[in-house]
């Protein structure tokens, strides 16, 4: 059965019922000729909050007025800033704020977090990843390995999915954790796959890892602002993210990473250290020795970007206002009607490669023409992702998108089908 009709006024009552309609107005939403787009990649760069300008904004005056003295000074010096992002991300994290540290971009802690989390004992010195990993974390990691002298063909296990357009199975990656049990010293793998847009069972994993004697973290750049997590519960060693995805942060956003709390007293953990990570205390006494603060902040290594900070702020406080859990509800209706929606177009040009475990993203792999789809859909305002060689990747987002949206997307899909395979013959098998 299904709760759904399909109709534009069903889904016209699906936003009236929307406890969170009022939010897309403290957004900037993209526009052609006056019309507003329908903005479907908070995945990949998440709209702008009005209140981001003034944010920025004020941090130029208090630099206009006060100089330097703007980290001590003012009603909310800069030095406090830090402090004001980690309330509200610990929410959405599932951490501890004591957990998080936000600074740097995501390749750069990524980088950090293997120099802390990578510590190859004897045989233990594999590191599993997934094959389809996001580029960039393969980069970073093959060049840490390098970097140690390593071959990361001796020291990559990469867990597939048999076909790279197939999800994974969690039951697959426990059985590859439990069958390198004793030579596995790190597992890293993306919490969302950014391609298939699957949402791994990190807890299962977590526990299949310590379970194997090897620490355990994951990239969550798809995962953040996404889908409830429960990184400390969990009991994760450590996590990283970028912020300019679904947190809405800005483009190159500050990001952020997580260290569960136990590591952060340990003493042989190796780090790559600067001032900022410096216990606060006597961070200013300009000492030789390094000595961390007693939290995730110990991993700081630079003097932060203030005006970053205040735009991950002003994004932050709207997360806040509309509460964590009334937007992963909205976002488990929207896409309950995406999926039936999506469903109700069948599966003869295309098969949706996200399985139920998921968070906002759906990923469409057309059979054929896929870019010719993709062309149209964007010439009538829709903007969606494209991949190589036949996806399309889309992400309505609970802050701002709409149930009307997402039905304005099937019509439209719909059209845009009939149109471009109508004079084909049917598809071969
Ligand atoms: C978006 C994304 C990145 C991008 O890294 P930056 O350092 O922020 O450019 C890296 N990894 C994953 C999994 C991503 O989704």
């Amino acid at each position: 059965m299904n709760r759904f009709e399909f109709n534009e006024a069903f889904a016209v009552s699906l936003d009236a019922a929307d406890p969170l309609q009022g939010f897309r107005k403290q957004f900037l939403v993209p526009e052609k000729n006056g019309k507003q787009r329908m903005y479907f990649l908070g995945n990949s760069l998440g709209l702008q909050p009005k209140s981001t300008a003034t944010a920025i904004n004020t941090i130029l005056q208090h630099w206009a007025d006060e100089g330097v003295e703007s980290f001590f000074a003012g009603e909310s010096p800069w030095l406090d800033l830090h402090n004001a992002l980690l309330e509200p991300l610990s929410v959405i994290a599932g951490a501890k704020p004591s957990e998080l540290s936000v600074m740097n971009q995501l390749t750069v802690n990524i980088h950090l977090m293997l120099v802390s989390f990578y510590r190859p004992i004897g045989k233990r010195k594999k590191i599993l990843v997934e094959s389809k990993a996001f580029p960039s974390d393969q980069y970073a990691i093959h060049s840490f390995l390098q970097h140690l002298g390593l071959d990361p063909l001796e020291i990559l296990v990469e867990v597939n999915a048999g076909s790279e357009n197939l999800a994974m199975r969690n039951e697959d990656i426990v059985h590859a954790i439990e069958s390198h049990a004793d030579e596995l010293a790190l597992v890293f793998l993306g919490g969302i796959n950014y391609y298939t847009g699957q949402l791994l069972d990190m807890e299962q994993i977590s526990k299949a890892s310590r379970d194997a004697g090897a620490m355990v973290g994951f990239d969550l750049a798809h995962a953040m602002g996404n889908v409830k997590l429960s990184l400390h519960e969990w009991e994760i060693d450590f996590a990283c993210w970028c912020s300019y995805k679904y947190l809405n942060g800005g483009p190159g956003a500050v990001a952020a990473v997580f260290v569960h709390e136990r590591h952060h007293a340990d003493k042989t953990l190796k780090r790559l250290t600067g001032w900022w990570g410096y216990d606060k205390a006597e961070r200013f006494a300009m000492k030789n020795r390094f000595v961390p603060e007693p939290d995730a902040t110990g991993w700081q290594l630079s003097t932060p970007s203030i005006l970053l900070y205040a735009c991950l702020k002003s994004s932050l406080d709207i997360f806040t206002q509309a509460g964590w859990t009334t937007i992963l509800a909205k976002q488990e209706k929207m896409m309950d009607w995406l999926s039936s929606l999506i469903n109700d177009l069948g599966s003869e040009h295309f098969e949706c490669l996200t399985p139920d475990a998921r968070g906002c993203q759906v990923s469409l792999l057309f059979k054929e023409k896929g870019r010719e789809v993709y062309d149209l859909l964007f010439e009538k305002g829709f903007m969606v992702d494209w991949r190589e060689p036949n996806v399309i990747r889309l992400a309505p987002v609970p802050l701002y998108n709409t149930f009307t949206e997402v039905w304005h997307f099937y019509s439209a899909l719909k059209a845009i089908i009939f149109e471009v395979y109508a004079t084909d013959k049917p598809i071969q098998a």
